[in-house]
């Protein structure tokens, strides 16, 4: 199995035979080897930088009817929320004075955020804050739209592709939404010149190795700048109440390979990850993860973003601890690092 490892972070590739075998293993030692591989690779590349991303969370309405979602739109329970103008931009104008230097707008799919609304909303973030990457992470949209919100100055757009397998992609969403669509808009993003973001979630129901290994290798064909993986953790308002979650084995496990298969991405210790496991975002960062997300969203609305249970929005997890943040990841010897953090090879 340590061979495979070796394989890996030699060679940046191996057999589907071999990922699953990995993907699978209980073999301690790999699973050591792989880990510290993984970190030698992002060391290589981004030493011990960690980038800090500050997450403005601006709509809870979706009109769509995500399976494994909390603010999926037939979710009558949940409590909705949109942010106005004036309360984006004082996130941004708190996220900076904070140090942030990436803004990340993310929301459902709300349709009252029309290009007539949000772009003059991103010139405004643009213009105010020249130094800072703003990213956007508001799901499908036309190209029209994804063009017009770039020309207004977003710099990146993370979209997860969720699932590459067919069927499995199915399974998560309702039948008004295709796998084709979504690969779709992630290959308008990239022609547009946006930085972009995919992944899934791991341990998603209904999610075999197979599929993980169709996710690596949708990724390869899409050469995204981020890749953003986290576990499925299940809400209890949707059709996967009672599914199991996904774990943090093996979402650090994926972690470890995604490194050694894109030594230059970006890679997030993802929020659902330090939501299942105390120490999740530390173990992330250990094992090759150099981005971290805080919460930057007005207070009030953190709870209502309710995409899984006991998703964490305060402590260090919130915008405002960055000292606290800070020292966590001092503690285990890497470093904030106060640049706006593109991917590296990426002229902006
Ligand atoms: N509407 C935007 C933002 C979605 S929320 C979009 O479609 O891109 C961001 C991510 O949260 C999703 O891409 C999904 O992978 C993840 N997510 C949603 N529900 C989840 C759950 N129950 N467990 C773990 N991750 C979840």
């Amino acid at each position: 199995m340590k061979k495979i490892v070796e394989k890996l972070y030699s060679q940046g590739d191996v057999t589907d035979n071999e990922l699953e075998a990995l993907i699978n293993t209980s073999d301690e030692a790999a699973i050591k080897l792989l880990q510290s591989l993984a970190d030698k690779t992002r060391q290589k590349f981004y030493g011990k930088k960690v980038y800090l991303r500050g997450l403005i969370e601006i709509s809870s309405y979706c009109r769509n009817n995500c399976l494994y979602c909390g603010i999926r739109c037939s979710n009558k329970d949940a409590d909705r929320y949109r942010l106005s103008r004036e309360e984006i931009l004082s996130c941004c104008e708190n996220g900076y004075r904070l140090g942030f230097r990436t803004f990340v707008m993310q929301g459902g799919e709300d349709p009252y955020f029309t290009d007539d609304i949000i772009c003059p909303i991103i010139a405004e973030i643009r213009d105010k804050y020249p130094d800072c990457a703003i990213t956007l992470s508001l799901g499908e949209r036309s190209y029209e739209s994804y063009r017009r919100m770039k020309e207004a100055g977003a710099d990146r757009y993370l979209l997860r592709h969720e699932a590459a397998d067919e069927e499995l992609y199915s399974k998560l969403h309702p039948e008004s939404m295709r796998l084709e669509t979504r690969k779709k808009c992630l290959f308008s993003l990239r022609e547009l010149g946006y930085q972009v973001g995919s992944g899934f979630m791991v341990g998603a129901p209904f999610q075999t190795t197979k599929h993980l290994i169709a996710d690596l290798r949708f990724l390869q064909e899409l050469q995204p700048q981020m890749i953003g993986i986290g576990p499925f953790v299940p809400h209890h308002c949707t059709p996967f109440a009672g599914e199991k979650g996904g774990t943090t084995e093996l979402t650090l496990r994926l972690l470890g390979i995604i490194r050694l298969m894109f030594p230059e991405v970006l890679l997030p210790a993802t929020t659902a990850l330090g939501t299942i496991s105390p120490d999740g975002r530390e173990r992330g960062l250990m094992t090759g993860c150099n981005v971290v997300m805080p919460n930057l969203s007005p207070v009030g609305v953190r709870k209502k973003y309710d995409l899984y249970d006991n998703k964490i929005s305060s402590g260090d997890e919130a915008a405002e601890c960055r000292d606290s943040l800070r020292k966590r990841i001092e503690a285990i010897g890497y470093e904030v690092s106060q640049e706006r953090g593109d991917a590296t090879g990426f002229t902006v």
